[in-house]
């Protein structure tokens, strides 16, 4: 079997960088694709024997290295708040001291990017580069970066993972000393510097990834190396959104079997955090949106009552607690609104419930309720990133989706070359669909 696999990585048939990925595949008796698309057909052996079999194809990409040299490329520049992004010829300069240069293949559109463009209520921050939900390839990397390599297939993460720190070092945080969010640096690390610029001119970039340019310059920390075999064009969803809503529920919330979640905010994170809910187990799942139009969307998540707060004259709380027999067990908030934060909190049941908060509030936010409502033993908690650790646990969600334990296309409702990427803020600010997977090649 080794031999059969050898002998096509010789031909250049498979590529050397999936061979360790790929051997155990195919003992596992799984397909397996050509780096040209060819049909392979190739002897493995499971537990019926040796047989041939003709796997479907599933490209694993790979790209030209130009380590060391400025870079040229389109990328969408946000030059001013709220207005449109114009396709730019930008330079991305080499990587520098822990960094990797990579091209991204696909990208999508969070919440998060539209708060930070619009800059309401956000420091604004411009000329910028938006963009942080992505998939790509590296390129080439800087000095000190032993475990990443060009062509390795990566998903770029807001928030990252030195693994040196007291954070990264406890189990139970995902809060790097080092790397953690940050929306209001707009450059790198190392130097303070961007590597993007236009005639000279240095442009921002957007949580040290900005994903809306065709080649970017991440911090190796915040770099998700993962399955060559996975599609990019899928699991790009998981490097921001999807993770977030899915590690909200089971990394933090928690929901025993049986139990009731009330989910507020019906966009992607909110959904992925009720496909959590629906993996736990939890058998009332209740979604919270001011647009009707989400529900029927919501329906293929697993969510089974919906309630719409504008058409109450009381707080949607006290309808919650009125449909549940005094709130329910777990609430996990997924719209970055206050006052749906509030709720969330105040819906969960005395004595034992658990409210999540996921959504990304204005600078100026404020959060009020009665300590009574904490004394009464309700617990509140807040996560970035579903409490995953970016380059440790990600690359195991990935697998949730190769084996099938999670689904990933009810999530991207529409796709649109890069050139037309201003269609993908438009329909999120319609509220229309869930994710819009951008095709950087177009
Ligand atoms: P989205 O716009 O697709 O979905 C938000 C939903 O909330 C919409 O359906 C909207 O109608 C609904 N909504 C707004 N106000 C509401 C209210 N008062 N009550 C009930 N529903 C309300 O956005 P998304 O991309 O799914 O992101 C959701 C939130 O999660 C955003 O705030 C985003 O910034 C945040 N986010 C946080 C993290 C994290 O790590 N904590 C990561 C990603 C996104
Ligand atoms: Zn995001």
């Amino acid at each position: 079997m080794a031999m059969a696999v050898g002998h096509l990585m010789r031909r250049g048939v498979i590529h050397r960088s999936v061979f360790p990925v790929l051997l155990p595949k195919i003992h596992r008796g799984e397909q397996i694709m050509s780096r040209d698309s060819q049909v392979i057909r190739c002897q493995v052996h499971d537990c019926r024997g040796f047989r041939t079999v003709q796997p479907k194809i599933r490209k694993v990409e790979e790209i030209e290295s130009r380590a060391g040299q400025v870079i040229q490329c389109r990328a969408a520049v946000a030059w001013e708040a709220g207005k449109p992004l114009v396709m730019e010829q930008v330079k991305v300069a080499p990587p520098k001291e822990m960094e990797v240069r990579m091209k991204i293949l696909y990208t999508s559109l969070c919440h998060t990017d539209v708060y930070f463009w619009e800059a309401k209520g956000q420091t604004p921050l411009f000329p910028r580069i938006f963009g942080h939900e992505a998939g790509g390839i590296v390129e080439s990397v800087g000095e000190g970066v032993t475990d990443l390599a060009p062509g390795d297939h990566v998903l770029p993460v807001f928030t990252g993972e030195c693994k040196e720190c007291t954070h990264c070092k406890h189990e139970q945080s995902n809060m790097c000393d080092l790397l953690r969010i940050n929306t209001e640096r707009g450059v790198m690390i190392s130097d303070g510097q961007s590597r993007f610029s236009i005639n000279g001119k240095p442009i921002y970039n957007f949580l040290g990834t900005s994903t809306f340019s065709e080649y970017t310059v991440v911090h190796s920390g915040c770099v998700a190396k993962i399955d060559p075999l996975a599609p990019l064009d899928k699991v790009c969803v998981l490097s921001c959104g999807i993770s977030t809503g899915l590690g909200a529920t089971l990394n933090v919330a928690k929901p025993p079997k049986g139990s009731t979640v009330a989910i507020f905010g019906l966009g992607a994170v909110g959904l992925a955090a009720a496909e959590g809910a629906r993996i736990a187990g939890a058998s009332r799942i209740i979604g919270v949106d001011r647009n009707p139009a989400k529900f029927d969307e919501a329906k293929k998540f697993g969510i089974t009552e919906f309630v719409n707060p504008m058409e109450y004259d009381r707080p949607v709380q006290e309808v919650l607690a009125e449909m549940t027999g005094g709130g329910v067990d777990r609430s996990v908030e997924c719209s970055g609104n206050t006052n749906a934060m509030i709720s969330a909190f105040e819906c969960v049941h005395d004595g034992w419930g658990v409210a999540v908060l996921v959504g990304v509030p204005h600078k100026e936010a404020q959060f009020k309720t009665h300590p009574m409502n904490f004394l009464n033993e309700r617990t509140l908690k807040g996560t970035f990133f579903g409490n995953y650790k970016p380059r440790t646990d990600l690359p195991s969600v990935v697998e949730k989706y190769m084996n099938k334990e999670l689904e990933l296309e009810k999530f991207i409702t529409h796709r649109v070359p890069f050139s037309e990427i201003n269609k993908a803020f438009d329909y999120m600010l319609k509220g229309e669909g869930l994710r819009c997977i951008i095709h950087m090649d177009g």
